[in-house]
């Protein structure tokens, strides 16, 4: 199995280069993000106990999530893998995700980390906000927060997998083809 995290702060371009990741290398795309704006939507009593975090730009307690990815990993089917997307936002995370994919005898295979400075960041999710309509994408003060909590409790999970040899820094910034290079160059040799 093909395991990826695919990690930056929001606005690193996580979404679009998980869609033609998932095409080339036939993975199943788990976006804890596209998760919890569903249950939103749905209504369900997770949505509303993740509404509040998500609007205000701040994580959604560890356990709400983790307990959201492990029925996810059981449907293997016609898939290769998979691509975790905007998820492990926490050390924590990432232990309980090295645990339930040790259990299945699939670990994560590597991480690569999209690289893109604050400035770039704020114009693109602002830009994002007028298209899709994301409230946490329109609000600048939301926004700031999210990229604030990123470097405070995200980014550290860069260690985790530093520590198990399996990180990989690639350049976010460029055209959405050259920066897919960029990653499948990587992936190529996983
Ligand atoms: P995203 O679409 O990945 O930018 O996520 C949107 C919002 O959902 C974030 O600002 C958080 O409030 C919440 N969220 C998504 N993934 C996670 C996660 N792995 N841990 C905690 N909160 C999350």
């Amino acid at each position: 199995m093909l395991n990826l995290v695919l990690f930056g702060p929001p606005g690193a371009g996580k979404g679009t280069q998980s869609e033609k990741l998932v095409e080339r290398y036939q993975l199943g795309h788990l976006s804890t993000g596209d998760i919890l704006r569903a249950e939103l939507k749905a209504e369900t009593e997770l949505g509303k106990e993740a509404k509040k975090y998500m609007e205000a730009g701040e994580l959604v307690p560890d356990e709400v999530v983790i307990g959201m990815i492990g029925k996810k990993l059981d449907n293997t089917e016609g898939i290769k893998g998979f691509i975790f997307d905007g998820f492990p936002r926490t050390t924590a995370q990432a232990e309980e995700l090295d645990r339930l994919l040790e259990e299945k005898g699939m670990p994560i295979s590597g991480m690569l980390a999209l690289e893109v400075e604050k400035e770039e960041l704020v114009k693109r999710l602002l830009k994002r906000g007028e298209i899709s309509g994301r409230a946490d994408d329109q609000n600048l003060g939301v926004i700031e927060n999210r990229i604030k909590v990123y470097q405070k409790e995200t980014a550290p999970v860069m260690n985790f997998y530093k520590a198990q040899d399996k990180f990989y820094s690639i350049d976010g910034i460029g055209s959405i083809d050259d920066i897919f290079d960029r990653l499948a160059a990587v992936v190529d040799k996983l």
